[in-house]
């Protein structure tokens, strides 16, 4: 089911079409309204008037996240004051809050967006959803209730929080889409199940849409299991507008983007020269329809891939695959492109060992040196050696196969490895000539 098959199914070559109609807009629009985007564009040589195919946006300056922090609090607004409805701010561990705002119509396209991901988990006008994101500031409760306003459901505004009143709240207006992060699914789901409840039967719950936090594929069915629901994974990010810039169709891996609203680039992030559909770079996003705040080529930072296949579903907008981690944490280890989440998974795999672990790289002989230190699980018999030995020897034959280089494994007790408030230090980078 499609919430607007005139444009999710529409063919590519018309999609290409009203994408460059859309794209010299959007660029204008940037230029003419935000002295930013004025500045930047003429320094690097950019016509916006003079662009002629989406190719010709490769010639366009990127923008970063510290370039909204810098223009805070609305120097990367195009919108008169008497057309600007939403204000949205998310506050970073460091620096100023990145502030984002919506035009009534900006607020439309968002929930036109979201609602395509209602549809894709089997939603309608006569579903229930409840919205168990939280509300405020942050953009995923709003965004989510965009959606299920233009799909025209019953909204459960639940928020976040009181996990006993969700479930109650689920049960008696019989809900039948819930969203939320991954996280909170599985804690809504083993809530009603410590309550004597099987959430698949008991509940009327058919379809999740969980976004705004990474998810192991372990996690994801979990979910699916205990809450027998079909899973829609979301996508999006408040610089460019919230949650719904791509949504999982079911049909195979990924996440149809809304292309007619969203024109996307994989570049390699160290070059950050354009790569061609299928191959694992950055994704860049540039908006063809913002009205308050357009972004031009804004890095996320998120590694991902365009599927090339067509989609079973019909839809033909590409699909994102699953996001393979960020381009800040990525590690060069012997010239190989290492992600932290690469190291996790595999630590996953052993039950012997505990997700406490350190990546700590070093230079040995002029060449990189990466040793991970990992806590056994509390009932581990640390002092059979044979044992130690052997799981080691395992972890270090899996991290090999997985990651392509060598790494070296040092098992430590349960609670050696510090834990730091807050975020964990993962990794220890004592490389010799790294500043
Ligand atoms: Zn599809």
């Amino acid at each position: 089911m499609y919430y607007q098959e005139d444009i999710e199914c529409m063919p590519r070559e018309e999609l290409e079409k009203l994408q460059l109609e859309r794209l010299k807009q959007s660029l204008v629009h940037a230029y003419e309204k935000i002295p930013f985007y004025k500045e930047r564009f003429d320094a690097a040589g950019a016509d916006p008037y003079a662009v002629k195919s989406l190719t010709d946006l490769a010639k366009f300056p990127f923008t970063v996240k510290q370039d909204i922090r810098d223009n805070y609090p609305f120097g990367m607004f195009a919108a008169d004051k008497k057309d600007l409805k939403r204000i949205h701010a998310s506050s970073g561990t460091t620096g100023m809050a990145t502030v984002i705002g919506s035009t009534e119509q900006d607020l439309k396209n968002w929930g036109d967006c979201f609602a395509r991901g209602i549809a894709m988990v089997g939603g309608s006008e006569e579903s229930t959803i409840q919205i168990s994101y939280g509300y405020g500031l942050f953009s995923g409760g709003l965004g989510a209730h965009l959606g299920g306003e233009a799909m025209g459901c019953a909204i459960v505004p639940a928020s976040t929080g009181n996990t006993k009143r969700q479930v109650q709240l689920m049960k008696d207006f019989e809900v039948d889409i819930l969203a939320c992060t991954p996280s909170y699914a599985l804690r809504i789901a083993d809530e009603a199940i410590a309550e004597g409840l099987d959430p698949r039967t008991d509940l009327k719950v058919s379809g999740a849409i969980l976004g705004a936090e990474p998810v192991s594929p372990g996690m994801r069915e979990e979910i699916q299991e205990k809450l027998g629901v079909k899973y829609c994974d979301v996508y999006g990010l408040s610089e460019v507008m919230g949650p719904g810039v791509a949504m999982e169709c079911g049909h195979g891996h990924g996440m149809h983007i809304a292309e007619d609203h969203f024109l996307v680039e994989i570049v390699d992030p160290e070059t950050m020269e354009p790569l061609p559909v299928g191959e694992w770079g950055e994704l860049v996003i540039t908006t063809l329809t913002r009205e308050c705040c357009p972004m031009i080529r804004y890095r996320t930072r998120d590694l991902t891939r365009l599927i090339p296949e067509p989609c079973t579903c019909g839809r033909t907008h590409h699909k994102l695959d699953r996001l393979k981690g960020r381009t800040d944490d990525m590690l060069i280890i012997r010239g190989v492109n290492v992600f932290p989440s690469q190291i996790e998974q595999v630590i996953t795999q052993f039950p012997d060992v505990a997700t406490h672990y350190q990546i700590v790289l070093t230079t040995k002989d002029g060449l990189d040196n990466c040793e991970v230190q990992i806590e056994t699980v509390d009932d581990f018999p640390f002092d059979e050696i044979r044992k130690l030995e052997k799981l080691r020897n395992d972890l270090m034959a899996e991290f090999k196969s997985n990651l392509q280089i060598k790494v070296n494994v040092r098992i430590v007790e349960p609670n050696t490895i510090a834990r730091s408030e807050g975020k964990a230090k993962r990794i220890i980078d004592k490389r010799e000539g790294l500043a």
